[in-house]
């Protein structure tokens, strides 16, 4: 009787041990097929970026530089680097000749900025770092100056370029500041076809983000420097990691722990759709809005993606825009997205 109660015991903790076990190893095995399935449509996408600019050419742009003195000697060489590279990309976008204004500035021409007509219109946010920097606080960040293609008397010119602390280095600046340059730069590719041809103007946000939501602006703006900021594929990921381990982080922005489910991506991006449906939309759209459209290049391939951005206002929203560039609703957009966005923040990268 005791043996047999010592081997009932064996064998029903045996037991209890292989149901245990079972459904996690079953998950183990769920993850590292997730994790593989991730990382392909990441490196699809990579690919498709990458060789989209390798295959390029900026032969019809003329980009003047406008750098300052006192900007740091590594940074300038790693900026017009990633300038040179990206407009071979960008040059695919724009039929004819154009000028690419490029501008490398520090906190010693923070009036000159302010003074200028171009430069100085959203002094505001840029005013509020200087004063930070000068407590020596946020010198790790780098920041915009400039992301448009836009009208002035010089006429319809691009205009890109960041502003970093004069005392800053390659290794002072946070891991994310690496794709700050081709970003802005890029927001003068999806502006050309934003602005130029546009019959009416920009009366509220409601209006831009009907055509141009955040999600599309500043989140394939991302997928887009991403790429072109990274020269192989596991510094792309590492760069992932780096920047989607910070959001996981962010608990102030709700979004980022509302992506647990499919339906609930599909429900944050419906939100993401304008600016004004909640307060952390702006904040969240760049990672979120990021992996939507490496998932839209990976699947659909770079083309598909120049579509969407050259059809911006050729149709009156950017539902229409979506079904006209890749053939389905934005909903079904979402739903089919869904997983890698899902996965992205499940695998923290
Ligand atoms: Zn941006």
């Amino acid at each position: 009787m005791k043996t047999f109660h010592r081997a009932g015991a064996f064998v029903a903790s045996l037991l209890f041990l292989v149901i245990a076990i079972q459904p996690s190893a079953q998950g183990s095995k769920g993850i590292i097929s997730q994790r593989k399935v991730y990382e392909a449509t990441k490196v699809k996408a990579y690919n498709e970026i990458r060789g989209a600019a390798n295959e390029g050419s900026s032969a019809n742009f003329t980009i003047n530089y406008d750098i300052s003195d006192a900007f740091p000697k590594d940074l300038r060489k790693l900026y017009v680097s990633q300038v040179e590279y990206s407009s071979k990309l960008f040059g695919t976008f724009f039929p004819k000749n154009e000028v690419m204004n490029i501008y490398l500035y520090t906190e010693k021409e923070e009036k000159k900025i302010k003074a200028d007509p171009i430069l100085g219109r959203y002094f505001d946010d840029l005013g509020r770092w200087f004063s930070e920097w000068k407590k020596g606080q946020g010198l790790e960040h780098n920041l915009g100056l400039a992301a448009w293609y836009m009208q002035s008397d010089k006429g319809w010119q691009g205009h890109a370029g960041l502003v970093v602390n004069s005392k800053a280095t390659v290794n002072s600046l946070r891991k994310y500041s690496v794709q700050v340059m081709p970003h802005e730069y890029f927001h003068v590719v999806q502006d050309y076809y934003l602005n130029l041809g546009r019959e009416f103007s920009w009366p509220s946000s409601d209006l831009y983000d009907k055509y141009s939501p955040p999600t599309f602006r500043e989140g394939s703006a991302n997928t887009i420097s991403f790429a072109l900021a990274t020269k192989s594929k596991n510094s792309y990921l590492d760069l992932y990691r780096n920047f989607i381990g910070e959001k996981l982080n962010q608990r102030d922005i709700k979004i980022f722990s509302e992506l647990k489910s499919e339906s609930e991506v599909v429900k944050a991006l419906t939100l993401m759709e304008n600016r004004k449906n909640r307060q952390d939309v702006q904040e969240a759209s760049y990672a979120v809005g990021q992996l939507l459209y490496e998932w839209v290049i990976a699947k659909y391939g770079f083309e598909s993606y120049r579509k969407i951005v050259e059809n911006q206002i050729t149709v009156d929203s950017f539902e229409a825009n979506i079904k006209k560039s890749l053939g389905i609703s934005t909903q079904e957009l979402y739903k089919k997205a869904a997983p890698h966005i899902v996965a992205a923040f499940k695998l923290g990268y």
